[in-house]
C-alpha cells in the first residue's frame, strides 16, 4: 500500500488507547455467541434511559414549525448561545451567583472539557483524580500535556486528598458528583480546594455534570458557592444527565471574566477566540428544549427523573450491602462504587455476566486506584433494575444455576 506523506499527530500516538468499554463490548459478544437467548441487562454505561418531558418535545416541535416559516426560519445563531438560555441558567441554575456573560453554552459538556483543554499550553502540568471519567487525561495528553499527577481517591481519603499532600499543577480537574466512585464534595473540602488552588495560583476546571443529582443541601451543587471561586475556576455543566439529554446534545461552561493567565491577559477572551474558531453555536432546536427545561415543568421533570435513578440506586445497593459488602456513591449520584474486598474488577465482571447476564463495569477502567471495586450504573428501567436485583441474590446465594434467562 501506498503511505501518505503526512506525519501522524504525535500526541495521539502516544496515547495509550483505553480498551475499557471495547473490552466490555467483546466479552459480552463472546457470551452471546455462547448464549444467545441470553436476556443481558446493562448497568454498565452513564447513559440516561428515560424520556423526555412532554414540554421539552413541545419546545422542539415548535421551533422546528417555525424554522419552516419565512419569519420563523434562523441560521447561524449567537456562538455563546441564546442570551435568555444563558441568563436562565445565571438565575435558575446558579442563583445569579454567575454572570450571565460568563456562561458559554455548547453542544456537551465533553466537547468542552476537549476544548477547554486547548486554553493551556502543553507544558501545564494537571491534576486528575484517579480513578477518573478517562476524557480527563485523553483530553490532556491529545493536547500535549503529560505532566499528569494523580490524585488517588479511595475510601480511605474519602475520595478526596488536601491539594497541600501534592505537588502543585497549573491545572486541577475535579469532577462532584463523582464519576465512577458516586462520591459527592462536601462544602469544605471544597473551600480547602478552592483557597490551596489560590495559593498555588492553579486553575480548577470542575465538571458538575451529575449536580442535579446532590440530595444532600449541605454540598456545593456548584463550586461558584465557595467564595472567590471564581478568581480559580471554570466550571462545565451539561443538559445531558439534567434532563436526558445525552442524544440533544447541549451543555454549557461558565468561563469567569475574573480569570488571567500568569502574563494577565484573559482566560475568557481566549475562550471566546477557541468557541467562535472551533464551533459555531449549539443547534437552535436544542436551546429550544434547554429554555423548556428550565421552566417550573421542565425542573420538576428534572428532579423526579434523578429520583427515579436514585431509587433505582438504591435498590441495587441495598442487595450489595445485605451481602456484605461496602459500597459507596448512589445516594447524591447515578453511580454506585463497590468495593469487591479484594477480588479483581474484571474477574467479578466476567462472573456476572457469566451466572446472571449483568454487565457492570470494571473500576481498573478508569484508573490503577478503580482496581477492587465494580462501577454500577443506575441510569436503567425500573423493571430492568428489579430483575437485576434478583439475579444478583441469586448469584449471592451461590446459586450459579443460569439466571440470565429471565424475561422482565
Ligand atoms: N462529564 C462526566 C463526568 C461524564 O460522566 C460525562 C458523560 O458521561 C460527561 C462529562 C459528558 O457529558 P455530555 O453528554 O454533556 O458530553
Amino acid at each position: 500500500m501506498e503511505l501518505f506523506v503526512v506525519n501522524r499527530n504525535k500526541d495521539i500516538a502516544d496515547l495509550s488507547a483505553n480498551y475499557l468499554f471495547r473490552e466490555i463490548t467483546q466479552r459480552k459478544n463472546q457470551f452471546l455467541q455462547k448464549n444467545p437467548d441470553a436476556k443481558l441487562i446493562n448497568l454498565g454505561i452513564g447513559d440516561t434511559t428515560q424520556p423526555l418531558s412532554s414540554s421539552v418535545v413541545d419546545s422542539f416541535i415548535k421551533k422546528a414549525h417555525a424554522l419552516k416559516t419565512p419569519e420563523g426560519y434562523q441560521g447561524y445563531g449567537d456562538d455563546f448561545g441564546l442570551l435568555e438560555l444563558r441568563k436562565q441558567i445565571a438565575s435558575k441554575l446558579y442563583n445569579n451567583r454567575v454572570d450571565e456573560a460568563d456562561v458559554f453554552i455548547s453542544d456537551g459538556a465533553k466537547c468542552d472539557l476537549g476544548r477547554l483543554q486547548l486554553l493551556f499550553d502543553r507544558t501545564a502540568r494537571i491534576t486528575i483524580q484517579d480513578p477518573s471519567y478517562p476524557v480527563y487525561i485523553d483530553t490532556s495528553l491529545i493536547t500535549g500535556k503529560n505532566e499528569i499527577v494523580y490524585m488517588s481517591c479511595s475510601p480511605e481519603n474519602h475520595f478526596f486528598k488536601n491539594l497541600d499532600e501534592l505537588p502543585s499543577t497549573d491545572l486541577i480537574a475535579i469532577c462532584s458528583p463523582n464519576n465512577p466512585t458516586g462520591a459527592v464534595l462536601s462544602h469544605s473540602q471544597l473551600k480547602s480546594l478552592v483557597d490551596e488552588a489560590k495559593r498555588r495560583k492553579s486553575v480548577i476546571l470542575f465538571d458538575a455534570a451529575y449536580s442535579n443529582f446532590i440530595q444532600d443541601s449541605s454540598c456545593p451543587r456548584s463550586i461558584y458557592e465557595i467564595e472567590g471561586a471564581k478568581e480559580v475556576a471554570i466550571e462545565i455543566n451539561s443538559f445531558s444527565k439534567l434532563a436526558g439529554f445525552t442524544g440533544v446534545r447541549l451543555g454549557w461552561s461558565v468561563v469567569p471574566k475574573e480569570l488571567t493567565f500568569n502574563d494577565g491577559t484573559s482566560i475568557q477572551k481566549d475562550w471566546i477566540k477557541i468557541i467562535t474558531t472551533f464551533f459555531n453555536g449549539a443547534s437552535n432546536l436544542a436551546q429550544q428544549g434547554g429554555l423548556a427545561c428550565l421552566s417550573n415543568d421542565g425542573l420538576i421533570h428534572s428532579k423526579n427523573t434523578a429520583l427515579y435513578y436514585l431509587e433505582n440506586a438504591a435498590a441495587l445497593k441495598q442487595v450489595f450491602e445485605q451481602n456484605g459488602y461496602k459500597c459507596y456513591g448512589g445516594v447524591n449520584a447515578p453511580y454506585l462504587w463497590i468495593d469487591l474486598k479484594g477480588q479483581k474488577s474484571w474477574d467479578v465482571f466476567d462472573h456476572f455476566l457469566t451466572y446472571a447476564g449483568l454487565i457492570t463495569t470494571p473500576g481498573i477502567g478508569f484508573g490503577p486506584s478503580g482496581e477492587g471495586f465494580l462501577r454500577i450504573s443506575a441510569f436503567a428501567h425500573k423493571e430492568c433494575v428489579v430483575e437485576a436485583v434478583s439475579r444478583f441474590e441469586n448469584i449471592f446465594k451461590k446459586n450459579k444455576k443460569e439466571v440470565y434467562l429471565t424475561n422482565f
